[in-house]
C-alpha cells in the first residue's frame, strides 16, 4: 500500500459505521459524541441488537440504520417509528449503508460477515478505516484493489498497523529493514499447555490489558489475533511476509515499531485504549483529541520483550504458513477458525482444539488464488464446513 493523498478536509466529516454496536463502533461513537460539530453520522449498522442500535442512530441523527439479521428488521423498524430515520436488514440492508455517500466508513464488523460492505465503501472511493481484519485478510488483493480503483484510502484502526502506518516512511520504503508487530502475550502468556487444555471460554476473553469483543479476545488468547495481524501486515505496508516480526511485549505500551537500515527503530506508544487508532484515523491526517489516559512516565517502569511460544501458539506458525502458501489459504485459516472460535465460545470444544482444526482444514484444501468475491465465498464456505465437521468429530470424541 502506498499513503495515498488525504481526501479533502470538510468539517462535519460524514461517518458510517458498519458494526455500531460493537467495542470499536462504541468507541468511535464515543469520540463523536465529543465533538459532534465535527461529525454527521449516515448509517449504522448491527447484527441483531435493535435496541443499542435504534438508541445509537436517535441519539447520533442517523439517516440509516441497519440490522444484518432480517429477522430483527420489524423491531428495528418499530423502535424507529417516528425518528424519520430509516431502517434497513439484511445483505442488501449492508449494502446500502456502505453505498451511501459517507466521507469515512468505519469497518468495524466482526469477521468475513464484514466484506461485502467493506468492499462496496472501497469501490465508492471512501475513506475505510479498517478495524475488521478478518475482510483483508481473507479478501486477499480484492479489497487493496477495490481501494486502488475506487481512489480512496485504507486507514489502519488495529492499533498495531495504526502504529505502523504513523512510523512507516512510505516514501523511502527501501529504507525499512523490518516490521516488528508488538503482541500482549494475552491471558495464557505464562500458562502451561495442561491448563491450557481446560481454559473456559470466560477466561479465554478476560484479556489482561484491551477491553474487546469476544472473537478477538479468544483470538488474542490462541494469538490467532497476531497470526492475523501478520497477514493484514504484509498487504497493507510494502515489506515481505518474512520481514515482519513478532515479539510478545506483555504491557502493551509499544503498539509496533519499524526498524529501519542505519539501526534506528520507529515505535508508536499509547495507553492501551482503542480509541487513540480510532481517533487517528477518523481526523486523518489531521489529529483530535481522544480521551484516553496519557502515557506517565514516573509510572511505567519497565518495558519487557520476549519471544511466542511455538509449542503453546502454533496459531502463529499456521498464519506464517498461510502466507507462504497465498492465493486462498489465508481465507481458509480465517474461515476455519472463526468456526472454532464459535465452537469455543458455546464450549463445545476445547480451547487448544480451535488452532488443531484450523491446521486440519488447512492441511485438507488446496485452494487456488480467488480471483472474485464469489471465490472467496466459495472458498470461505468450504472451510466453514470443513472446520464445522471437525468441530463436530472433536465434540463425539
Ligand atoms: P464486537 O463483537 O464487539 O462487535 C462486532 C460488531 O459487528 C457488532 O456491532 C455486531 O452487531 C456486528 N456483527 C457481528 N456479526 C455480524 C454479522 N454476521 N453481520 C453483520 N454485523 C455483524 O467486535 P469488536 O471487538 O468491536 O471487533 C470488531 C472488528 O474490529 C473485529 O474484526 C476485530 O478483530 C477488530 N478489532 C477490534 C479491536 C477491539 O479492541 N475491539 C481492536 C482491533 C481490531
Ligand atoms: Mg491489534
Amino acid at each position: 500500500m502506498t499513503k495515498f493523498a488525504p481526501p479533502s478536509a470538510e468539517t462535519p466529516k460524514s461517518l458510517t459505521i458498519l458494526g455500531s454496536t460493537g467495542s470499536v463502533g462504541c468507541s468511535t461513537l464515543d469520540l463523536v459524541s465529543r465533538q459532534p460539530q465535527n461529525f454527521t453520522i449516515k448509517a449504522l449498522t448491527a447484527n441483531s441488537n435493535v435496541t443499542q442500535l435504534a438508541e445509537q442512530a436517535r441519539s447520533h441523527g442517523a439517516e440509516l440504520a441497519v440490522v444484518a439479521d432480517p429477522a430483527h428488521y420489524s423491531a428495528l423498524r418499530d423502535a424507529l417509528a417516528g425518528s424519520g430515520i430509516r431502517a434497513a436488514a439484511g445483505e442488501e440492508g449492508l449494502a446500502e449503508a456502505a453505498s451511501l455517500d459517507a466521507d469515512t466508513v468505519m469497518a468495524a464488523i466482526v469477521g468475513a460477515a464484514g466484506l461485502n460492505p467493506t468492499l462496496i465503501a472501497a469501490e465508492r472511493g471512501a475513506a475505510v478505516a479498517l478495524a475488521n481484519k478478518e475482510c483483508l485478510v481473507c479478501s486477499g488483493n480484492l479489497l487493496l484493489t477495490a481501494v486502488e480503483r475506487g481512489g480512496g484510502v485504507l486507514l489502519p484502526v488495529d492499533s498495531e498497523h495504526n502504529a505502523i502506518f504513523q512510523v512507516f516512511d512510505f516514501d523511502r520504503p527501501e529504507g525499512i529493514e523490518k516490521i516488528i508487530l508488538t503482541a500482549s502475550g494475552g491471558p495464557f502468556r505464562q500458562a502451561s499447555l495442561e491448563d491450557m487444555r481446560h481454559v473456559t471460554p470466560q477466561q479465554a476473553v478476560a484479556h489482561p490489558n484491551w477491553s474487546m469483543g469476544a472473537k478477538i479476545s479468544v483470538d488474542s488468547a490462541t494469538m490467532m489475533n497476531k497470526g492475523l495481524e501478520l497477514i493484514e501486515a504484509f498487504h497493507l505496508f510494502p515489506v515481505s511476509g518474512d520481514r515482519i516480526e513478532v515479539v510478545v511485549h506483555p504491557q502493551s505500551v509499544i503498539h509496533s515499531m519499524v526498524s529501519y537500515v542505519d539501526g534506528s527503530v520507529l515505535a508508536q506508544l499509547g495507553s492501551p485504549d482503542m480509541r487513540t487508532p480510532i481517533a487517528y484515523a477518523l481526523a486523518w491526517p489531521d489529529r483530535m483529541a481522544a480521551p484516553v489516559a496519557k502515557l506517565d512516565f514516573s509510572v511505567i517502569t519497565t518495558l519487557t520483550f520476549e519471544q511466542p511460544d511455538p509449542v503453546r501458539f502454533p496459531a502463529l506458525r499456521l498464519a506464517r504458513e498461510a502466507l507462504d502458501a497465498g492465493g486462498g489459504m489465508p481465507t481458509v485459516l480465517n474461515a476455519a477458525n472463526e468456526i472454532g472460535v464459535a465452537h469455543f465460545l458455546k464450549s463445545r470444544i476445547g480451547f487448544l482444539d480451535i488452532c488443531a482444526i484450523v491446521e486440519e482444514t488447512m492441511q485438507r484444501l488446496d485452494p487456488g488464488a480467488p480471483a472474485t468475491i464469489e471465490d472467496i465465498k466459495a472458498l470461505d464456505g468450504d472451510a466453514r464446513r470443513i472446520a464445522g465437521e471437525l468441530a463436530a468429530a472433536s465434540v463425539a470424541a
